[in-house]
């Protein structure tokens, strides 16, 4: 994240860090993370947390306007004679608990002062309509995507303030519900599931689209789009609904990006004995000609088209599910902590590999570790404290699913899956994760002594000693098949802030 030094941002800087959070939470997700500063528990805390976003808009292309109503339920934590929302729109009105509430908007902060202080346990329902051109809206460089405009509408990943206000907590994960009328002929997709009856519906002045995502999600990993999209909704063999959306433009791509996306109700299947049960009620994908990355948004994420010009690539598909769990509910802040959720979104494509009969975790780790001989710089950037200037994927993504294949050939398999998804049950709380929990977790289980292993995969700026797959000495010749398509994902992912961050 950059934070241009200028005095708009020194003023806001305790929502910059805390976005940062959030966006950290995107978890995962995040291509190089520049240093965040580890303070988020005590300058995150906008006062109340909110259980649900109810948000409802309207939206035209020519002029572009997009008006709203968003419904925030939530909780007061402390007592709050002010409190403020991230939103960079135009605001006409807001109510707080029913009474109009005074407020103001700037530099992406709406302040809201409500008729009467709300004391500490109290319930908030704040209302806040809005009407503005989105795109002649700048954000303040803290994060997400923005608004991007495609030739037939939008596309926001992570950038909530576009189009709904929000509180700051990043610990904060809440409902949402979003409701969007469209333009007759083009779709509207958020994250969650429509409701049983499909949709779209008619509505006066276009199409009614109805986004619902009952299993709380953070707002850094929230999905917008808007335009001419291929758009199908079915039931996934084990009962979700599966809806993917393709851009109407994928031309070429549309096949290769067909051949991945299409399996997510397989790969979800095969992830799940190996992580647990998925944690949302939906899945899909997003394909999108015009957006640039790949991003891990919740129950659907959003993939560039360019990921599939190589071919079908369901590699990419097993990676940005696995940050369903790993990143989206284990989730982290910081470059330090990275690798717990790239490290094991990367891992799980070893596993896919293994599956998808292209080479096992096992040999993919190993040819990862025989390719850098121990005088190769990748070395020197540890996964706990990555270089921050370096754009490799090597440090987070390799040496992180390294480090867990090292692991396996530790503790064994049942002791490994075991750890990976007790990891999840355990983690799935407000509260950030950090490698000295993995590892007191991975002890407690195996009943070993693991610090060797970590200091040597995560901490030292050197080559372990010993391969990923223990005294194992004989250097394979063979190139696993997955080889390529795994080390050309990691290297996408960390060259195009793959989840929000990072370079743009
Ligand atoms: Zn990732």
């Amino acid at each position: 994240m950059t934070v241009p030094g200028n005095a708009r941002t020194m003023q806001i800087s305790r929502r910059t860090f805390s976005l940062a959070t959030v966006l950290a939470l995107a978890g995962g997700s995040l291509g190089y993370l520049p240093p965040v500063p580890a303070v988020a528990a005590e300058i995150a805390d906008g006062g109340f947390e909110v259980s649900h976003y109810g948000v409802n808009l309207r939206y035209q292309l020519a002029p572009e306007v997009l008006s709203g109503t968003t419904t925030i339920l939530g909780r007061a934590t402390r007592t709050l004679p002010t409190f403020d929302l991230h939103f960079l729109l135009t605001v006409s009105s807001v109510s707080v608990n029913n009474e109009p509430a005074a407020f103001t908007s700037k530099d992406g902060i709406l302040k809201v002062t409500p008729k009467r202080s709300i004391e500490e346990g109290d319930d908030l329902v704040v209302v806040v309509r809005y009407r503005d051109n989105p795109s002649d809206r700048t954000g303040d460089g803290s994060g997400g995507w923005g608004w991007k405009r495609t030739p037939t509408g939008v596309v926001s990943v992570g950038s909530p303030e576009w189009w709904f206000p929000t509180a700051f907590d990043p610990a904060d994960r809440a409902t949402q519900s979003v409701v969007i009328v469209v333009p007759k002929g083009l779709q509207a997709l958020s994250n969650g599931e429509l409701p049983w009856y499909g949709g779209p519906e008619p509505a006066p002045g276009g199409d009614k689209w109805s986004w619902t995502n009952n299993v709380p999600q953070a707002v850094g990993v929230t999905l917008l789009a808007i335009g001419r999209y291929e758009l199908t909704t079915s039931t996934g063999p084990d009962g979700r609904p599966f809806t993917r959306a393709y851009g109407a433009d994928l031309g070429d791509l549309r096949t290769p990006a067909r051949l991945s996306v299409e399996r997510t109700p397989e790969i979800v299947a095969e992830l799940s004995k190996w992580f647990g049960p998925y944690p949302f009620k939906a899945y899909g994908g997003l394909v999108d000609s015009t957006f640039a990355s790949v991003v891990a948004t919740a129950t659907r994420p959003t993939y560039t088209a360019g990921v599939f010009a190589g071919g079908a690539n369901s590699s990419v598909v097993a990676h940005e599910m696995t940050h369903q769990w790993y990143g989206l509910q284990v989730h982290t802040v910081g470059p330090d902590t990275q690798w717990l959720s790239e490290g094991f979104a990367t891992y799980a494509e070893f596993l896919w590999s293994e599956i998808e009969g292209l080479g096992t975790a096992a040999e993919v780790a190993q040819f990862s570790f025989d390719r850098h001989p121990a005088d190769d710089p990748v070395w020197q950037s540890p996964p706990s404290h990555p270089d921050p200037e370096s754009h490799s994927a090597f440090p987070i993504y390799t040496r992180g699913a390294l480090t867990l294949q090292a692991l396996r050939t530790k503790v064994g398999d049942d002791k490994f899956f075991t750890i990976l998804r007790d990891w999840v049950t355990r983690q799935k709380t407000d509260e950030a994760a950090t490698t000295a929990q993995f590892v007191a977790l991975a002890e407690e289980i195996s009943g070993q002594d693991l610090d060797a292993l970590f200091q040597a995969w995560i901490h030292a700026a050197e080559r372990p000693a010993t391969g990923p797959n223990g005294a194992f000495t004989a250097q394979r010749s063979a190139k696993p098949k997955s080889y390529e398509q795994i080390t050309a994902n990691s290297h996408l992912f960390a060259t195009t802030g793959h989840h929000g961050q990072g370079p743009k």
